[in-house]
């Protein structure tokens, strides 16, 4: 089965509002393993909507709409749904004490309007809503010579739409689409390599179709892999998903670092905590992010002593003590003032290991030269500099280099036994 997913509302389409419930219906189809061909997004238009439905119950076996349900003269989705049907609106008076009960609740006598989400059109079946006054409609529209097409309005309201979701279009489909009664997700988290490098160490499993499936997604450097394993219960999927994370931390290695809520900065936490070392930061480019990341996982063990940041030479020299002259000499974007950074952090905080990022290089359009910033890792023996790539979007620059950084001490961390 094919399904569309149908947004409605003048917020949309104007762009003031972004549509999150069709992200969030497209994930749940997917789950019970029903594939979104299309996603339309329409104004509070009744035209321009019963086009919409009619294209959708043609070209897709399931369509769920969300939104234009509100008892307002622009919710519309009741006349459009009763329009494509040929039915008319009928009133269920059931409903409309529910509504006057709800109200009721508040000390509130029930506007009139509101009897407008009580009409139903002929042949649908109200979907209850347990977290607000809109009912959803389930309607089957016939189709010649075809299966009807299983046709579901929700409200917009996120939260209520998550709900009647969960309790009722969810377990109907489930039992339409005779999907597998158990499927199980795993998400394995990677840093150091592009996503087509990535692609590259891995034995053609992120082929369409293969199951269990495994999908790839990036976000700011991070890459994610997702198994998906479908079967008769969680064990089955369990067992289909543990071969494929098996062959994943086998051709990745220190690649991957984590897994499902997993940040770079929790897995430096916990290896700061297993071998007992406290950490110290300078930061030139990234003014204290990294710190920021260190600071909120390591709220509760005490392994991180704190961060500096410097945000030109002149700090550089008062709260580190870096000689005018290095910079000059070297320019600050180099190993020389990163060292120096990381030594100096080292000698005003005292930690076992002082993490150190250089300013970012400068990027011009001219220049092709791939840029690289400068990281350092003191500890009480040595001084270990290393460069990493710093191009592409500013969007993420930073967090990418803040990354960088955290992945340098988790990969020294890793080499502590
Ligand atoms: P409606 O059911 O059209 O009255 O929508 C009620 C409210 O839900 C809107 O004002 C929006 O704030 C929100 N909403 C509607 N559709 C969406 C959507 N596709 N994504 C996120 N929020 C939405
Ligand atoms: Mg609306």
């Amino acid at each position: 089965m094919d399904a569309e997913v149908i947004a409605i509302g003048d917020e949309l389409t104007s762009g003031q509002r972004l549509d999150t419930n069709s992200q969030w219906l497209s994930e749940r189809l997917g789950d019970i393993g029903i594939r979104v061909l299309y996603h339309t997004t329409v104004a509070d238009d009744l035209d321009a909507n019963l086009r919409v439905f009619r294209q959708a119950v043609e070209r897709a076996d399931v369509v769920v709409a969300s939104g234009g349900l509100g008892p307002t003269a622009d919710d519309l989705t009741r006349e459009v749904l009763a329009q494509l049907t040929g039915g008319e609106l009928v009133l269920h008076e059931d409903i409309v004490q529910h509504i006057r009960g709800l109200f009721a609740r508040f000390g509130r006598e029930m506007p009139e309007r509101n009897t407008v989400q009580a009409m139903f059109p002929a042949g649908s079946r109200v979907i209850p809503n347990p977290a607000g006054t809109a009912p959803g409609i389930a309607i089957d529209v016939p189709r010649a010579g075809r299966e009807p097409c299983h046709l579901f309005a929700l409200p917009g309201v996120p939260a209520e739409m998550f709900r009647m979701w969960d309790q009722s279009v969810g377990p109907e489909l489930v039992r339409l689409a005779g999907a597998p009664q158990a499927i199980r997700h795993r998400r394995i988290k990677c840093f150091g390599l592009s996503e087509s490098e990535l692609e590259g160490r891995l034995p053609d499993l992120i082929r369409r179709g293969r199951t269990p499936s495994v999908g790839i997604t990036v976000s700011a450097a991070t890459i994610t892999l997702r198994i998906t394993a479908q079967g008769a219960s969680e064990a089955e999927c369990q067992a289909l998903i543990e071969p494929v994370a098996a062959t994943i931390y086998e051709c990745l290695g220190n690649v991957v670092f984590g897994e499902e809520e997993d940040e770079l900065e929790h897995v430096v936490a916990r290896l700061l905590a297993e071998r007992g070392k406290t950490l110290a930061t300078v930061e030139w480019g990234t003014g204290g992010l990294v710190a920021h990341r260190l600071h909120e996982a390591t709220a509760k063990s005490g392994y991180f002593l704190g961060g500096i940041v410097v945000p030109n030479d002149v700090a550089l020299a008062r709260l580190l003590s870096v000689a005018p002259q290095v910079v000059v000499e070297h320019t600050p974007v180099s190993a020389e003032v990163v060292e120096a950074m990381a030594r100096g952090g080292r000698e005003r905080l005292g930690a076992d290991l002082t993490l150190a990022v250089s300013q970012f290089p400068q990027l011009s359009r001219a220049d092709k030269t791939p840029q690289r910033l400068f990281l350092a890792l003191a500890s009480a023996d040595e001084v270990v500099v290393r460069s990493a790539p710093h191009f592409g979007s500013p969007d993420f620059l930073t967090t990418r280099a803040a990354k960088q950084a955290l992945n340098l001490l988790r990969l020294a961390l890793l080499d502590q036994k």
